[in-house]
């Protein structure tokens, strides 16, 4: 129920006015539950307050980019401090270099980086890359895999041409005949492989990579000599403190980071190996904001936190917590609910729920409890949250089932996913 009288209903009816649509891309009404508040005031750890000032433990982490917490004191130190001193100049500060040698350093395929804003910006850049190094066309990319909203990779096609995504094969994930396929159907053109490090599809059940996929890309872009790009824009730094495909011992030759990166400023990163630096050097690309120091401050700080601290382990541990937790709950509550992807960057679905109507019911019963949760996208945990906060998480979830229990048999259908259950997606 959208709730009457709220601050956020109000800026909503304003947002009409002035905004097409009211709301675009992700946060648009026609996503997510109608009592999903759109509008935010403040962020704190693991929190999130809504401009109605209610707090939720915030399981979406932005989509990302939250990885050491909002208002990280140290990291916003460190943003503050150079925002004093010059932010957006009329060229980079000396942190560009530092930062390029920390990711050089931290990531084990990587011979150089470049820096960007956003996460689109960064696989623009691979895919612009991979063309001018094989002087070939043809990207092999798999099916409802996500990599930016640029013309080129927009999952909603509306404005854009035909021609816009010419060049292009789509095979399934994991499937290596179907990866064979594509690549074979290349043929002398094929300029280079895109992967996600692991499905993470919206409205489906997450998948990791199957070793002989990841290995048979790589093997098919030797062999053919073109590029194989992993976009870890998305998963980054939350699988893995390198590439995450390092964690199955198959390194690519360019690889997308963002989100995470600086903790939440603006940055996104494009890395590479040898092979592909002359044509990295011949690109052209540029930004107004691409050079800005402050958020590189930022990312340098949170490349020190990633070093240093034992922040996955904790991640991963809090994620086995909530995993185990809320299976035990479901089972006694007499819920199928399949938890996939990593324990980091969790997505829960149900079965027999076709339209999405029993997900839609349990994230509201959890956002009235406090918590966050996202109906049909992954989550991702963060380093501030505690063993406390995912315990509160598994109580509100012992109430969501119990809410989902007595409303079972006469949840209304969710219109507005009513493409899910004709068998699409987006
Ligand atoms: N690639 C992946 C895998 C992503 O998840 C995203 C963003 N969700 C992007 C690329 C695009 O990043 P951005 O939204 O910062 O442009």
């Amino acid at each position: 129920m959208a709730r009457a009288n709220s601050r956020d209903r109000e800026l909503r009816e304003r947002a009409a006015a002035v905004i097409p649509g009211g709301m675009y891309g992700h946060q648009s009404t026609a996503l997510l539950p109608d009592d999903y508040p759109q509008y935010f005031e403040r962020g704190e750890g693991a929190h999130i307050w809504d401009v109605d000032g209610k707090r939720y433990l915030d399981m979406m982490c932005a989509y990302g980019p939250n990885l050491f917490g909002y208002a990280n004191p140290q990291i916003d130190a460190a943003f503050v401090r150079q925002l004093g001193l010059g932010d957006t100049l009329t060229g980079p500060t000396a942190l560009m270099v530092e930062l390029a040698e920390a990711f050089v350093a931290m990531v084990g395929h990587a011979d150089w980086a470049m820096f960007c804003k956003n996460g689109t910006d960064a696989t623009t850049m691979a895919l612009t890359t991979a063309r001018a190094h094989t002087r070939r066309k043809t990207v092999v990319r798999a099916k409802g895999a996500y990599h930016g909203a640029a013309p080129w990779c927009v999952p909603r096609p509306t404005g854009t041409l035909e021609t816009d995504r010419a060049y292009q094969i789509i095979c399934d994930y994991n499937d290596v005949a179907s990866l064979e396929a594509a690549v074979a159907q290349a043929g002398d053109d094929l300029a280079c492989i895109f992967a996600a490090p692991f499905k993470h599809d919206a409205f489906i059940d997450q998948a990791e990579p199957e070793l002989a996929y990841a290995r048979r890309a790589r093997e098919l872009c030797d062999a053919t000599g073109a590029l194989l790009v992993v976009d870890d824009v998305r998963a980054g730094l939350r699988i893995a403190r390198d590439c995450s495909w390092a964690k199955i011992g198959v390194q690519p030759d360019l690889s997308t980071f963002g989100k995470c990166v600086a903790n939440g400023h603006a940055l996104s990163v494009f890395v590479g190996n040898n092979k592909a630096r002359n044509a990295a050097a011949k690109i052209f690309v540029t930004g107004s904001f691409w050079f800005q120091a402050a958020p590189m401050a930022a990312a340098i700080e949170t490349l020190g936190l990633v070093r240093e601290t034992d922040y996955l382990e904790r991640i991963t541990g809090l994620g086995e917590r909530l995993r185990d937790g809320l299976a035990e709950r479901a089972k006694a509550a007499g819920f199928a609910m399949r938890q996939t992807g990593p324990v980091t960057m969790p997505l829960f679905l149900f079965d027999d729920d076709p339209d999405l109507r029993k997900g839609f019911c349990f994230s509201s019963a959890m956002l009235e409890r406090g918590v966050y949760v996202h109906p049909w996208h992954n989550m991702f945990l963060c380093a501030a949250m505690t063993q406390a906060d995912i315990d509160g998480a598994l109580a509100a979830a012992e109430g969501a089932f119990g809410d989902l229990a007595r409303q079972s048999a006469t949840l209304p259908p969710v219109g507005k996913l009513a493409f899910l259950a004709a068998g699409g997606t987006r």
